[in-house]
């Protein structure tokens, strides 16, 4: 099977390298599929999931807004933030997105209101990322 080279990473750290089969990452315009071969292609990404097949299985990435560059042989996708689902903490995804909605109900219209919107929106694709590991199939 045709594989290319994905590379995930933030400011922090490299969140995955290795290569793979296929890709989806959550553009403004919609999921965009990324098989070997793609046109070269440089994307705004959206705070999303993120999911790509290793050697036949799916894994999920929660990222926080980035970009993602389609090169001839390799992909690097660059996010603010990014947690394999398996590293995410529910718990604290759970405290983060109860913290923001108290932060929505008190914020009124500035700043803090787009912060609060932010965060909330972290905290719950970092938990729909938690919930695809738990709807894994076992073997
Ligand atoms: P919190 O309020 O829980 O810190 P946050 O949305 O403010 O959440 P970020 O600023 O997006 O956190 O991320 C800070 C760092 O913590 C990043 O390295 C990110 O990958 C990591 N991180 C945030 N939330 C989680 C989580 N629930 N599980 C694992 N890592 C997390």
């Amino acid at each position: 099977m045709k594989t290319f080279l994905l590379e995930i990473v933030t400011p922090e750290r490299v969140t995955f390298k290795d290569q793979v089969e296929f890709l989806a990452a959550p553009s403004y315009e919609g999921e965009l599929g990324v098989l070997p071969g793609h046109t070269p292609l440089l994307s705004e990404l959206k705070t999303g999931l993120l999911r790509f097949k290793k050697e036949g299985e799916q894994e999920t990435v929660a990222i926080s807004g980035g970009f993602l560059q389609i090169h001839p042989d390799h992909i690097v996708v660059l996010a603010e933030t990014a947690e394999l689902a398996e590293e995410i903490d529910a718990e604290r995804a759970r405290q983060a997105a109860e913290r923001a909605k108290s932060q929505l109900a008190s914020a009124g219209n500035g700043p803090d209101l787009a912060v609060a919107e932010a965060a909330l929106r972290r905290a719950l694709i970092r938990l729909r990322a938690t919930e695809r590991i738990q709807r894994k199939p076992r073997p």
